[in-house]
């Protein structure tokens, strides 16, 4: 069997069959890497290009995403969390969620679930460096930069033509290449969903009042506005708005945007003090259609990419290393093929229906917070007093949203 999705000309072998080639090093390619790495396969890890290089002395990076408890094990497992910890990551032990049209306010305590802390917001830039510097030692293969041209399926293997004409051979290839995965393109894998016709607009701002090591989320009818607190006691905006009304914002001077922050907080903070450049990313739901074909499997954003709102994209790409690590390392010590459809579907079937479930419950709330009509908006209200309520129905959101 032989499967081509495209070829170049005279091409070039780069060394041995590996067991793993992983297009993306991203947070979640570079975890998928060494998480395979320290299991016993042999992996390169292919990517565009180097991540930036992270220094404690820089401005503290606008892309930043909270960690859940399930993703700090899991970098632990690998390694990496001391070094993330030291270097900069900001714990947070509460997070209070309210409604802007009546007040119904839903709560979350570390303390109630008898842990420190319910997460940690961390920059991407930081993990990622962080995995990285661990690759070397864990005998993790670096091919960079280096471009994906192709891609062929054979009886035994997978092959990646690169544009400098190197061909890379794994018996497994994992597309971790991000939400516009070319790869995934490449393969023919279609994906549905939703462009919310929305932008976050991100910055970190000071506040007059302190944040309390708790993650606010104000929900508004035109999208979520959340404030991450950040230990130099900033925090770190999520500001989800309409195309036309993130291009305002964006285009107000400081003084303006502070005021209009203010405003769409309704001051729970005060007033915002000061604010740093912003930043403006677009919004949508994107599931993949099918997680596997022949030897190539998705994870992360290549995968589904959610809405911020729950704050869950990174950790449920990180889910699915732990999965595929899971998955393969059972495979391998069964003495199966790691890359047999059988061994491919477990992992997809697996991961598939629960991003797929969370990624639809994010979507949900984002449809029910933008109601309007004032029988749907107390309806609204009534459910979250209630769910805040019950406290058992509450720790098992709080345990999903932790990964346990
Ligand atoms: C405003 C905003 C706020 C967010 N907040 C949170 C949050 O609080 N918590 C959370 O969990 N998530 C959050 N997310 C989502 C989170 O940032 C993403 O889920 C995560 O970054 C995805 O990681 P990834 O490694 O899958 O993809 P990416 O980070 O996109 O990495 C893809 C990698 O693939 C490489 N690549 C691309 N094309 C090629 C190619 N052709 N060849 C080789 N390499 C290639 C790129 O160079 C890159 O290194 C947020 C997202 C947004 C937009």
């Amino acid at each position: 069997m032989s499967d081509t999705w495209s070829s170049g000309g005279s091409r070039r072998r780069a060394g041995s069959l590996l067991d793993v080639a992983v297009v993306g090093g991203g947070m979640v390619g570079a975890a998928a890497s060494l998480a395979l790495a320290r299991a016993g396969f042999s992996v390169a890890l292919v990517d565009a290009r180097e991540p930036a290089a992270w220094s404690a002395t820089d401005e503290i990076d606008l892309r930043v995403v909270g960690l859940a408890p399930s993703s700090v094990a899991l970098l632990d497992g690998l390694g990496v969390w001391d070094t993330i910890r030291a270097a900069r990551a900001s714990a947070y032990e509460r997070m209070v969620v309210w409604d802007a049209e009546n007040g119904a306010t839903l709560r979350f305590d570390a303390a109630d679930e008898a842990r420190d802390v319910l997460g940690y917001i961390v920059e991407n830039g930081l993990v990622q460096a962080s995995l990285w510097q661990a690759l070397d030692d864990a005998g993790v293969r670096r091919i960079v930069p280096a471009e994906v041209v192709g891609y062929a399926m054979r009886e035994d293997r997978a092959q990646l033509d690169l544009a400098d004409g190197q061909i890379v051979s794994a018996r497994l290839v994992v597309a971790a290449d991000g939400a516009e995965s070319p790869l995934r393109e490449m393969v023919g894998i279609g994906t549905h969903g939703r462009d919310y016709a929305q932008r976050g607009v991100v910055a970190h701002v000071a506040t007059a009042r302190p944040h309390e090591r708790t993650a606010w989320q104000r929900f508004l009818p035109t999208g979520p506005l959340a404030f991450l607190p950040l230990d130099d006691g900033r925090c770190s905006i999520v500001w989800s708005l309409p195309d036309v009304e993130a291009k305002r914002v964006m285009a107000l001077d400081d003084g303006a945007f502070r005021d209009a922050l203010g405003v769409a907080s309704d001051f729970r903070l005060g007033p915002i003090l000061s604010v740093s450049r912003r930043a403006a990313f677009p919004l949508r739901l994107k599931l993949a259609d099918r997680y596997e074909v022949g030897r190539l499997v998705l994870l992360g954003d290549a995968a589904h990419a959610v809405h911020p709102l729950a704050g869950q994209g990174v950790n449920l790409g990180l889910r699915d290393v732990a999965e595929l690590r899971d998955t393969l390392v059972d495979a391998r010590d069964a003495g199966r093929d790691i890359a047999a459809t059988h061994v491919l579907r477990r992992y997809a079937r697996r991961r598939r229906s629960a991003d797929g479930l969370d990624a639809w419950s994010f979507d949900a709330l984002a449809r029910v917070y933008a109601w309007k009509a004032s029988p749907l908006v107390t309806a609204r209200g009534v459910g979250v007093r209630v769910l805040d309520a019950l406290g058992p129905l509450k720790r098992r959101l709080a345990r999903h949203a932790a990964g346990l």
